[in-house]
């Protein structure tokens, strides 16, 4: 399979509305987006160059992916979203020709946004010595470079692991933004809770305050298994059943390993 066959436009259906917590960060984003979109010509006013690219980062399953999309069906952006290992470590010596399409595709569905996931595959790739890694790496540095002189496309890219990327990647005019996307806390993870059980036929014992107690130190996705392992044992029980009850979520919650450390978080 070619690496190019997987890069297409999407059409995310998330809205901010689908997002508990991170106000901030969705604060931020929208004036790295859409401030150059609706503004130009104040920032050439002033004298002043737009940020042109983002990088987020944070632990695990905290909700990067999904924010990339919310501002691209927000702000009505086409969006194309690469990941990193797909593109940098599984087609060895297509990495250039895919990136230079990549973008090409970006600038002719301009304003649109380039959603590189897992960006550190690059780093590591290039760490384990493959082959053409640094090539690959100074075309997408010139790739991006270029964005600038051709207006509307945003670059934004997601990892785990800020410490391995490369300094010449974040540099000015490059991914100058640099957003920390934290683990939710006790207020984020109800709001997240909430809007899952909202989708889910709840009992009336279902006790939100008490169930995001319950999950500190969850992940946004881990809080998302915990409401479908709890609707599977409550089916596990009677697969009749009409209601998921309190007792399906702390039996789930339980279940479910913890994939952030304190290192991960800032
Ligand atoms: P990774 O680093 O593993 O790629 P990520 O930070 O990109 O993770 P997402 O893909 O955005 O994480 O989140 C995974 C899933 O967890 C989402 O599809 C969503 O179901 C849920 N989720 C995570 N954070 C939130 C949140 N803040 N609000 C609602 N759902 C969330």
């Amino acid at each position: 399979p070619s690496a190019m066959r997987e890069i297409s436009l999407e059409m995310p259906k998330v809205h901010w509305s689908d997002i508990g917590g991170q106000e901030s960060t969705i604060q931020r984003l929208k004036e790295t987006v859409e401030w150059p979109l609706q503004h130009k010509k104040t920032f050439d006013k002033l004298g002043i160059t737009p940020p042109s690219g983002v990088l987020l980062y944070g632990p695990p399953g905290c909700s990067k992916t999904l924010l990339a999309k919310a501002l691209a069906t927000e702000t009505g952006l086409n969006f194309l979203a690469v990941k990193g290992p797909e593109l940098f470590n599984k087609y060895v010596g297509e990495s250039e020709k895919a990136l230079r399409e990549i973008f090409r595709k970006a600038r002719q569905a301009a304003p649109s946004i380039i959603f590189f996931d897992e960006i550190d595959a690059l780093s590591v790739a290039r760490g384990e010595g493959e082959a053409g890694g640094d090539r690959v790496l100074t075309s997408l540095l010139n790739e991006m470079d270029g964005i600038e002189s051709l207006n509307g496309v945003v670059v934004l890219a997601a990892t785990n692991r800020p410490e391995i990327i490369d300094s010449a990647l974040m540099r000015s005019g490059r991914l100058d933004r640099i957003i920390y996307v934290r683990p939710p806390g006790y207020e984020a993870r109800r709001q997240i809770l909430l809007i899952q059980l909202a989708k889910m036929a709840t009992a009336d014992d279902v006790d939100l305050d008490g169930l995001a107690e319950l999950t500190d130190g969850f992940s946004g996705a881990e809080l998302v298994s915990v409401c479908q392992e709890a609707g599977l044992l409550a089916m596990n029980e009677d697969a009749d059943i009409e209601y998921i009850s309190q007792k399906h979520f702390e039996t789930a919650l339980k279940g479910i390993r913890k994939t952030i450390t304190p290192e991960m978080v800032k």
